[in-house]
């Protein structure tokens, strides 16, 4: 099992360019196949449950050097949970919820790095900015100086092909490369966090520079 996580590892990590951050998603993965990850090189781990992941920290808590993103959707009343246990929040999805991280990362003397997550397609199982909405509510964005937006999270539909879902990264990057144009006081758009198991080869074509994988590292998920 170790072996085989290793392996894995080195062999996706191989494929991959040097300056693409692999994010192992450890959702529902023990807390010692996250240290037999750590242990084959991984620094980066990305979970989207805060009950899980503060037990997970407990346990791992010789492993100071490890980042915790958060990938889920983001419930307000667990906004204050977030900042205090994960150092990346890629689905920061809507006005209100960067307006209240903001606010709580003062209170707490934190400045998290945020990906806004957006919609290039329709797709009610998703949450995210649609393109006009988020075009609109850039100003107010900016405004939220205790984030650190660093760029553009996506997560593509369901069934798309693959020359659709190809297309739906790379509307993400001209999407951030039209934001960064605007030459925002308080927003990088130099991240673009897209890409899971059945799509990174292809988030990679497009420009990721930050892949979220699973499955491929650690195996199907019970649940
Ligand atoms: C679960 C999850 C992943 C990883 O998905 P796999 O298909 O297992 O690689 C990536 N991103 C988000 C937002 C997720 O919820």
């Amino acid at each position: 099992m170790i072996d085989s996580i290793h392996e894995r590892i080195h062999a996706i990590r191989s494929k991959l360019p040097d300056s693409v951050r692999l994010i192992a998603v450890t959702k529902t993965v023990t807390s010692e196949v996250i240290r037999s990850a750590y242990d084959a090189g991984i620094r980066d781990f990305g979970e989207n449950r805060i009950q899980e992941v503060i037990s997970k920290q407990n346990d791992l808590q010789d492993l100071t050097d490890i980042k915790w993103h958060f990938i889920g959707h983001l419930q307000s009343n667990k906004a204050k949970k977030a900042l205090q246990h994960f150092s990346w929040i890629h689905s920061v999805d809507n006005l209100k919820l960067a307006q209240r991280l903001h606010n709580l990362a003062a209170e707490l003397g934190v400045t998290p790095l945020v990906c806004l997550q957006v919609k290039i397609l329709p797709d009610p199982s998703k949450s995210g900015w649609h393109i006009p909405e988020l075009m609109t509510d850039l100003p107010a964005l900016n405004q939220c100086k205790n984030l650190q937006v660093q760029g553009l999270m996506t997560i593509t539909p369901r069934g798309l092909n693959d020359p659709q879902t190809l297309d739906v990264f790379n509307r993400t990057r001209k999407l951030a490369v039209e934001i960064q144009s605007q030459n925002w006081s308080h927003m990088q758009m130099e991240q673009l966090s897209m890409g899971m198991s059945s799509d990174y080869h292809l988030a990679i074509q497009a420009g990721a520079t930050m892949v979220r994988l699973g499955t491929i590292l650690f195996g199907e998920r019970a649940s």
